[in-house]
């Protein structure tokens, strides 16, 4: 087995053969006082996180599966936007190495052909005037073969391999480092804005008759855009445009 290295966005490396989430052990790194480019690392996790509490599923040496720390000096409320930027990040790494079908599900799935390649968790902590730290967590499914997948993900989840895209899991992880680092910058530089309009012309969301489910409440409408917070635009029937903030909801295509 190979250990991932790389030396783009990554001062500091934390490999482990296992561990419960990268995200829980970077977060533990972070209050500790992990500087900002940290990245955890892990061969395969015992109980990796979706959003909403959901499991993501993390087998020995078949992924990448990888927590970031940030430190940006933005605004808390600015933070969900880092979701986004994460996938257009990846949306394009993915490009890079070929895989051109690769889109992005509102708020931050990468999607191909409709199955997921990718998941990313993005928890934050700091007060409501400065963040202290973003844990980013980022699942990307490399080596796994249709065989393989557990019965759930069979019809849902997908892999470079089964895309087609014969790659190692370190020159992926050095694409996709890279590719963050270049699209966190360019926020840092000059903000968002450019980064969503490189997220519309990604998404696969755009357009599409949607279902959205909150707790509690589920409707269905046409997603027709993103506001500049990063939130879900949907125009539900009536006309009325509802206004959806990630983490709390799922959606799917009708
Ligand atoms: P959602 O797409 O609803 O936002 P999450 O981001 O919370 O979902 O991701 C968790 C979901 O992703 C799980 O409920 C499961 O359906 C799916 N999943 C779990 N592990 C994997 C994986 N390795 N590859 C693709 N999909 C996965």
């Amino acid at each position: 087995k190979q250990i991932l290295k790389t030396d783009v966005f990554g001062k500091r490396y934390v490999y482990m053969d296992t561990t419960e989430s990268t995200n829980l052990e970077a977060r533990y790194l972070a209050q500790q006082g992990a500087e900002e480019g940290t990245v955890v690392v892990t061969e395969e996790q015992a109980a990796g996180r979706g959003r909403l509490s959901r499991g993501w599923y993390s087998p020995f040496g078949k992924g990448l599966w990888f927590s970031l720390i940030l430190r940006p000096d933005f605004a808390p409320v600015e933070a969900p936007k880092c979701t986004l930027m994460a996938a257009v990040a990846l949306t394009k790494a993915f490009h890079k190495m070929g895989l051109t079908d690769a889109g992005i599900k509102w708020p931050n799935d990468i999607l191909v052909n409709g199955r997921k390649l990718v998941g990313i968790l993005t928890e934050m902590s700091g007060s409501m005037e400065e963040i202290s730290y973003i844990v980013m967590g980022i699942g990307v499914n490399v080596k796994t073969k249709q065989e393989e997948l557990p019965e759930e993900l069979k019809l849902i989840a997908t892999s470079l391999t089964m895309e087609g895209i014969d790659i190692e899991r370190t020159e992926a992880f050095k694409i996709i480092l890279e590719s963050l680092e270049h699209q966190y910058y360019e926020v840092l530089d000059s903000g968002f804005e450019e980064t969503l309009n490189e997220w519309r012309q990604l998404s696969v969301t755009l357009g599409e008759e949607i279902e959205v489910r909150a707790p509690g409440n589920t409707y269905e409408g046409v997603a027709t855009d993103i506001d500049e917070d990063g939130n879900l635009l949907v125009r539900i029937p009536d006309g009325t445009v509802k206004r959806i903030m990630a983490g709390d909801v799922s959606i799917r295509p009708r």
